[in-house]
């Protein structure tokens, strides 16, 4: 594929962060490079055409070799960007080709930052932007060492004057007093300062004209300024851009990701494990005085469905029946397909009793709705209602017993004197995790309103059986057994 500046757009630059093959973005890291090139090409074009104007403050004789450089680098980036846009998807080969794409680039844009101010705007943007995006779109190993490697070459710059090295600089300076020679290391602001002080003196001595030194330093310190702008501001822009883009990728997948995981595909209700999830932190939330209810509902006949009219009506039963309880229930309930065509119904703060008349309607709300295919064929289904209610009395009784069981862990593991020492801090957490209700108990909720639903089953499916009055009816029998013995 050839890579082109429309690919930059939001929507195509998102399929080319994720999608696009390795090949792809080295070709689109290869034109980003090019065009970085073709603004100093431009740069250089600027410096020539005005050259008279800008000869006080720009080395002109520099200015030659570093456009010529210029020229040479960019037809180079163009000659791998024709390469790449034909070359396959070889991996091993495509890593030679990124390091010959970044081992030129980094070694030309450490020439050019010390050419005209290693300690200016476009330095800092180079150095740090160019390996951001580098990291976005080629092996990132070989950036961060690219990285490293540009900071190594501008350490060595900044200290090259200490050991006699006079690395060339196109920054011209104004030398008033031949001291300042002495100090061409000094950044540019710093010889500027020392530029004025001096200015300030000689004006005081009357030995050179004030208006002429400060007219130049304004448009020596113009110029520079300028040119570090134009030299770091698109690249700013653009890698600032990227980071945009990416930070909406992640965003957008993440909201995905999040719908997958959160959401059933086919019905759109919450999916098993997000319920689950729900409800536990419904349970966490659940005050003293107040009863949880929960409903696990499993369609009557479901294979049945199938097998007589196929998978596809099978899908719309589950989608009408979930619509159906969605549309019966209020924004409290925590609805969730459980399984196959079982769906998880769960009521917090709500009494069995209400809890019972909710599952009721549920029962007769899916057994009244009429299920059209094509062909003018319709047919109902029904469902069947296992409901369990944990009533606030049981809850303090779990808390205590649950708390209880946990001292008594606690005290085993303090009387074994390997744990003494090192209390571990797993164990920490998850006491603290589970210090109000077992971990469990969502777990056991459901299995207990499950034991309903089969009964449920059991007495002839399409009704609704609470395994609370299960509970009362054993217990009854047991004490009735107990007395009579
Ligand atoms: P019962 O009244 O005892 O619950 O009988 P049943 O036929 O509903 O129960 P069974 O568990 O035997 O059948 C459930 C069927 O649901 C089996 C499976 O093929 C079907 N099923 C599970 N998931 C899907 C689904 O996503 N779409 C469709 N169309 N069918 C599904
Ligand atoms: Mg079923
Ligand atoms: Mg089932």
């Amino acid at each position: 594929m050839a890579v082109s500046i429309s690919h930059l757009g939001y929507r195509k630059l998102s399929r080319m962060i994720f999608e696009w093959q390795a090949v792809d973005r080295t070709s689109l890291l290869a034109i980003f490079i090019l065009m970085e090139v073709s603004l100093h090409w431009l740069w250089c074009l600027f410096v020539w055409w005005q050259q008279d104007a800008l000869s006080d403050y720009v080395d002109i004789t520099l200015l030659s070799p570093l456009w010529l450089g210029t020229t040479l680098i960019g037809l180079f980036f163009l000659g791998i960007i024709k390469h790449l846009s034909r070359s396959g998807n070889n991996d091993n080969r495509l890593y030679k080709w990124q390091i010959l794409l970044m081992l030129p680039y980094s070694a030309y844009i450490a020439i050019v930052i010390v050419m005209v101010g290693y300690s200016s705007l476009f330095a800092g943007v180079s150095l740090v932007g160019g390996a951001m995006l580098g990291m976005m779109l080629i092996k990132r190993r070989y950036v961060w060492r690219i990285f490293l490697l540009q900071v190594l070459l501008i350490l060595s710059a900044i200290i090259s004057p200490y050991f006699g090295i006079h690395l060339p600089n196109l920054r011209q300076l104004t030398v008033i007093y031949p001291l300042l020679d002495t100090y061409s290391y000094l950044n540019y602001n710093e010889v500027m300062a020392i530029e004025n002080a001096m200015a300030a003196l000689t004006f005081e001595n009357n030995t050179l004209d004030w208006n002429n030194i400060s007219e130049l330093q304004r448009s020596s310190a113009f110029f520079w300024r300028s040119t570090h702008v134009f030299l770091a501001l698109p690249k700013a822009v653009f890698i600032v851009y990227m980071f945009r883009t990416l930070l909406l990728i992640l965003d957008d997948s993440k909201r995905e990701i999040l719908q997958h995981a959160n959401q059933d595909e086919l019905t759109q209700l919450k999916s098993r494990r997000y319920g689950l999830r729900q409800m536990q932190q419904a349970l966490l939330r659940m005050g003293d005085k107040q009863d949880f209810s929960v409903v696990l509902l499993d369609l009557d006949w479901f294979k049945d469905i199938n097998d007589t009219y196929g998978h596809d009506v099978g899908d719309q039963v589950l989608v009408e029946v979930a619509q159906t309880l969605l549309q019966s229930l209020t924004d409290e309930a925590i609805v969730s397909r459980y399984g196959g065509e079982e769906f998880l119904i769960v009521l917090p703060n709500t009494k069995h009793d209400s809890a019972m008349k909710i599952a009721q309607q549920l029962q007769r709300s899916i057994a009244k709705h009429v299920i059209n295919i094509k062909n003018g064929i319709s047919f109902n289904v029904t469902a069947s209602l296992g409901l369990y209610t944990l009533t606030h009395d049981e809850q303090t009784c779990l808390r205590q017993a649950h708390e209880i069981s946990v001292q008594k862990e606690a005290a085993t593991q303090l009387s074994n004197p390997k744990n003494i020492k090192s209390p571990s801090k797993k164990r920490t957490s998850n006491h603290m995790l589970t210090a109000q209700l077992p971990t469990d108990i969502c777990q056991r909720l459901i299995s207990t309103a499950d034991k309903a639903l089969y009964e449920a089953k059991d007495r002839g499916r399409n009704q609704v059986v609470s395994a609370n009055d299960m509970l009362a009816a054993e217990e009854n029998t047991v004490n009735a057994t107990y007395a009579s013995s």
